[in-house]
């Protein structure tokens, strides 16, 4: 598989002036960094986490650089509702009147077990995490991001969202089936110009998850969340045509 590649993407400078960007799992690791980036481009981003203590982290640190106010969603995404999205649009657009892009970005691990003791509630609660939640709320946002002049959605994959692995279980196909959701989106929507749907696997990177799933490993020797902040300032760029890409951030 072909994969291309956007570790070699530039440092762009104001590239999402006035754009509205919601982040999912923006209070921790690759989201914050993203969306503390996204902020310093010149967009407005809203935080959507589950741990409120770690969204206003986010905030004051986007408020004390002076950028955009930003505003926090605290949701959590294992028991929020199809209601609870659609509320979410109602707010967005009567603050912002559209949604310029959308992150997926949440997710968890859940365990690294063989198939054959994977726990079944386990199972489930990854599924709906990372790849249930990201399609309801999808459905509930597109009319609000289709009121936007040039509309990103990305998705987070993983490599074993793309290749299976021992152990992996649930994490790795709920990554294929978000590999699916994005392609299935980009393909309804080939033929509307103002919307776009790619997927981003940003690759070994020092985070909680990371350190969950490889303890022991030399962290000096793997990307911070900061290192891939250009490759995902460039999907929700005006740089970016792409739609139904699978792209590696590293
Ligand atoms: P992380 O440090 O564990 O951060 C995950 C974020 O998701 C946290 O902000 C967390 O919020 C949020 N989240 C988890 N469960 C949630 C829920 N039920 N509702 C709302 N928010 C929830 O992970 P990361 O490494 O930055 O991963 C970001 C993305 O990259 C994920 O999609 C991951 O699968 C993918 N990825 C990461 C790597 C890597 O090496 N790090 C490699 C491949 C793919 P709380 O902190 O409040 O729980």
């Amino acid at each position: 598989m072909n994969i291309p590649s956007l570790k070699n993407t530039p440092t762009l400078v104001n590239a999402l002036t006035n754009k509205v960007i919601l982040i999912t799992g923006a209070g921790a690791g690759i989201g914050k960094a993203v969306a503390i980036e996204y902020a310093k481009q010149g967009a407005t981003v809203i935080l959507l986490g589950k741990t409120i203590k770690k969204l206003e982290k986010v905030y004051d640190e986007i408020v004390s650089l002076g950028k955009n106010t930003p505003a926090i969603f605290p949701l959590d995404l294992a028991g929020a509702h199809e209601k609870d999205y659609e509320d979410m649009a109602d707010v967005i657009e009567k603050e912002y009147g559209r949604l310029d892009g959308l992150l997926h970005n949440a997710s968890i691990l859940g365990t690294l077990t063989p198939i054959a003791q994977y726990d079944a509630a386990q199972w489930q609660k990854v599924m709906h995490v990372n790849v249930t939640a990201a399609f309801v709320m999808t459905k509930a946002l597109l009319p609000v991001l289709l009121k936007s002049e040039n509309a990103s959605v990305v998705f987070t994959s993983s490599s074993v969202g793309r290749m299976g692995r021992a152990y992996w279980g649930a994490y790795s196909a709920s990554k294929f089936a978000t590999e699916s959701l994005m392609q299935t989106l980009a393909d309804e929507f080939e033929n509307t110009k103002n919307i776009r749907f790619n997927s981003i696997n940003p690759g070994a990177t020092h985070t909680g998850m990371r350190l969950s799933a490889f303890p022991a490993e030399d962290k000096s020797l793997i990307a911070k969340p900061v290192d891939l902040v250009n490759a995902y300032v460039y999907l929700f760029s005006e740089k970016s045509d792409d739609n139904g890409v699978m792209f590696n951030a590293q």
